[in-house]
C-alpha cells in the first residue's frame, strides 16, 4: 500500500494514522524488511534543494518525543528560523521514560562533562521552569516550587556546583535536624519540581502550535529519513543502543512509589540519592531504587516495601498515604549526555544528525540548557546546507 504525500496536506500512512507532513513530496512504500518508509520525489534531493533554492525550508526530523525531544523541537522552532519540524516517534506521552521520572531539579553529576557547563545546563533549565512556575501555565504544565532538605549520616564540607542556582541554599539548623535522629548534617534550598505526565503534553502543544508535526513510528536506521529530511535530531535516549549502536549508554531500572498524602510538603532526600520524599501537584513521589544493566520494567513489590519502609523512616507520617502505585523506568545513563553533530554518508549522499541523548537520572534537571545547545548545533548545520557550494574556477 502506497500513500501520497504531497506539501502542507493531511496524508493517511499505512498505520491508519493522519498526519501534515510539510513540504515533503513522496510516498510510503514498504522495503525488504516490510517496513513502510518514506520516499521522497526525485526532485528533493538534500544539499541540492538547499544550495539551489537557498529559501526553502530546511526539513528537519527530530526521532524521540521524551522530554529531549520535544524541548528540542521547540528550541528549534524558537532559535533557527526556516525550518520545518517533523517530531517522529515510536511512543508520546504517557509511555516514555520521561513520564515515570520523579522530576525534581537536583542534578546528577556527569563526570565526563566540565561542571561550569553542568552549571550553565541547569541554570537554564532552572530559569525556564521557574518562568512557568510564575505564569498562568504553571497548573496545566504542573511545576512549582518546592523547599525541603537534604540530609546526610556524616557531616559534609562540599557545596555541590548547583547550590547558587536554587533558592536559599543553607546548612541545616539544629532544631531542623532534629526532625532526623538517623542524619547529622543537611542543606535546605527550594528547588522546582514537575510532572512529566502534565509537562510533556504541555510541551507537545506548544510544539504544536509552533507548526511542528508529530508522527507515531520506529525508526530502524537513521538513513531511512534520507532523503526526505535534510538534517535529524537523535533524542531517542536508551533507544539509541540500539538506533546508532551507541554501547556507552546503559539502563538503570529505577523503581518509584505515587501515593496520596497531601499533608506532606516538604521535599526530603538522603545524601546518597537513594531514599527520597518529593510532593507534587496530583501525588508524593516515594524513591527510589538503582539497578544497573537491568532492562526489566516490572515493579519488584520487595523494593516496593522497602522503599517504603525508607521513606518511613524520613517522614513517619507516610504510614497514613493512600493509594500506593508502583512504576518503573530505565535511566538512559552515560558518562556524559551525546551533544554532538555527525555527517551520515551513503553512495556520495549526505544526512547531517545531531545527537542530544544520555541525561541518566538527571534529565529534567538539564533538559533546557541540553536541548538550547543541541539547536545551537542544529543551526550550524542549517547555515552549512544554506552556504552555497564554491563555484569551480574557470
Ligand atoms: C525512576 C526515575 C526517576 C527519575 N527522576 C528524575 C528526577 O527527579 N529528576 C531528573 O532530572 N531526572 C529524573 N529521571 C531521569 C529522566 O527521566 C531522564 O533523564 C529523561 O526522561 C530522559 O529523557 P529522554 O527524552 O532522553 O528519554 P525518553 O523519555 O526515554 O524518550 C526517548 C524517546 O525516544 C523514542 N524512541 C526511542 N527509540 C526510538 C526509535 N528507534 N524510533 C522512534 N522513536 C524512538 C521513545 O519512544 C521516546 O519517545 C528519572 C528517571 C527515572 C527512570
Amino acid at each position: 500500500m502506497e500513500s501520497l504525500i504531497r506539501g502542507n496536506v493531511l496524508s493517511h500512512v499505512p498505520n491508519g494514522k493522519q498526519f501534515c507532513f510539510p513540504f515533503v513530496t513522496g510516498h510510503w512504500t514498504s522495503h525488504s524488511l516490510g517496513k513502510q518508509v518514506l520516499v521522497a520525489e526525485p526532485s528533493v534531493v538534500p544539499g541540492r534543494l538547499c544550495r539551489d533554492r537557498p529559501m526553502d525550508p530546511v526539513r528537519v526530523a527530530v526521532v524521540g518525543a521524551g522530554v529531549m525531544g520535544l524541548s528540542t523541537a521547540l528550541c528549534i522552532s524558537k532559535l533557527v528560523p526556516g525550518c520545518s519540524i517533523t517530531v517522529i516517534s515510536d511512543k508520546f506521552s504517557p509511555e516514555t521514560t520521561s513520564d515515570v521520572a520523579a522530576g525534581i531539579l537536583i542534578p546528577h553529576v556527569y563526570p565526563d562533562t566540565p561542571t561550569h557547563k553542568q552549571k550553565q545546563w541547569f541554570r537554564e533549565t532552572f530559569d525556564h521552569l521557574w518562568a512557568i512556575a510564575n505564569s498562568a501555565d504553571a497548573r496545566e504544565a504542573a511545576v512549582h516550587l518546592v523547599s525541603g532538605w537534604q540530609v546526610y549520616r556524616s557531616i559534609s564540607t562540599e557545596v555541590p556546583f548547583w547550590a547558587d542556582v536554587v533558592l536559599g541554599f543553607r546548612k541545616m539548623t539544629e532544631a531542623e535536624l532534629k526532625k532526623f535522629p538517623q542524619h547529622v548534617f543537611g542543606h535546605a534550598f527550594t528547588t522546582l519540581k514537575l510532572e512529566g505526565s502534565a509537562y510533556l503534553p504541555w510541551l507537545e502543544k506548544r510544539v504544536k502550535e509552533s507548526g511542528a508535526v508529530t508522527l507515531t513510528r520506529r525508526i530502524e536506521d537513521l538513513w531511512e529519513l534520507q532523503p526526505s529530511f535534510d538534517i535529524v535530531v537523535n533524542c531517542t535516549g536508551l533507544g539509541s543502543r540500539q538506533l546508532v549502536g551507541d554501547l556507552e549508554i546503559y539502563p538503570v531500572k529505577g523503581q518509584l512509589l505515587k501515593v496520596q498524602a497531601p499533608w506532606v510538603k516538604h521535599f526530603i532526600r538522603d545524601g546518597s540519592g537513594l531514599t527520597y520524599i518529593f510532593p507534587g501537584v496530583s501525588n508524593v513521589i516515594l524513591g527510589g531504587s538503582r539497578q544497573s544493566g537491568d532492562w526489566n520494567l516490572t515493579p519488584d513489590a520487595e523494593i516496593s516495601r522497602d522503599i517504603l519502609s525508607r521513606c518511613c523512616a524520613l517522614e513517619p507520617s507516610l504510614h497514613g498515604a493512600w493509594d500506593i502505585k508502583e512504576t518503573v523506568g530505565l535511566r538512559p545513563y552515560r558518562a556524559g549526555v551525546r551533544l554532538q553533530k555527525e555527517l551520515l554518508a551513503r553512495d556520495g549522499r549526505r544526512l547531517p544528525v545531531v545527537h542530544h541523548y544520555g541525561h541518566g537520572s538527571g534529565g529534567f534537571s538539564m533538559h533546557w540548557g541540553t536541548a538550547l545547545e543541541a539547536a545551537r548545533l542544529l543551526n550550524e548545520c542549517v547555515q552549512a546546507l544554506r552556504t552555497p557550494a564554491p563555484k569551480p574556477k574557470i
